[in-house]
C-alpha cells in the first residue's frame, strides 16, 4: 500500500497533485491551506493536556485520540469529502494494519461542528477502491494534465501547472 493520509486527502482534490506528491516534487512555497489548518489545530489542543499527533508509520497522523474515538481537526468544512475520506483511511489503516477498530470524529471548531465517520462495509469498499486507484495513479509513467479546480489559487503548485 504506498496510499498515505495525505494522498488519500489530495485525491479528492487534484489528481495531478497526488501523482507530483506520490513521485517526490516538492512545490516551490508551502501550501498556505496547510499551515493555516496546523495553526487552527494547535489552538484546538490549547485546551487538551494531550496536545500530541500520533504519527504512525508516516501513513496516518491523528490530531486525538480518546479511547477509540479519532478526532481529526479542520479548519473549514469547504473540502467535506477528502476530509472524510482521509479519516476513513486512518481508520481503515489502524483496521488492517494494527488491528485496532476505532471510529472516527471530524471537528471544525470555527464552525462548531463535529461529523462522525464510521468505517462500515460500504465505506470500507470505498476507501479500499480509492486506494488501489492511487496506487495506479502514481504508476502512471506521467502526471495527468492540470486541470482547473476551486483549490488551484492556493495551491502550492500552482506556477508549476499554470505558468
Ligand atoms: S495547481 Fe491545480 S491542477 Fe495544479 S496541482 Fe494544484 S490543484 Fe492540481
Amino acid at each position: 500500500m504506498v496510499a498515505n493520509g495525505t494522498l488519500v486527502w489530495y485525491y479528492h482534490i487534484c489528481k495531478r497533485q497526488v501523482w507530483l506528491m506520490g513521485h517526490g516534487i516538492e512545490p516551490e512555497h508551502e501550501n498556505p491551506l496547510m499551515a493555516e489548518g496546523r495553526s487552527i489545530t494547535s489552538l484546538f489542543f490549547r485546551r487538551y493536556e494531550e496536545n500530541k499527533e500520533i504519527n504512525l508509520d508516516n501513513r496516518i497522523k491523528i490530531d486525538l485520540m480518546r479511547g477509540n474515538v479519532i478526532v481529526e481537526v479542520k479548519k473549514s468544512s469547504k473540502f467535506l469529502k477528502a476530509a472524510k475520506m482521509q479519516l476513513l483511511f486512518y481508520l481503515y489503516y489502524l483496521k488492517h494494519e494494527k488491528g485496532v477498530e476505532a471510529k472516527g470524529v471530524l471537528s471544525f471548531p470555527e464552525e462548531r461542528r463535529r461529523v462522525e465517520v464510521v468505517l462500515d462495509a460500504e465505506s470500507e469498499r470505498e476507501i479500499s477502491s480509492v486506494i488501489k486507484a492511487i496506487e495506479n495513479l502514481i504508476n502512471l509513467p506521467s502526471p495527468p494534465p492540470p486541470v482547473k479546480v476551486r483549490y488551484c489559487r492556493r495551491c502550492a503548485y500552482r506556477e508549476m501547472c499554470w505558468s
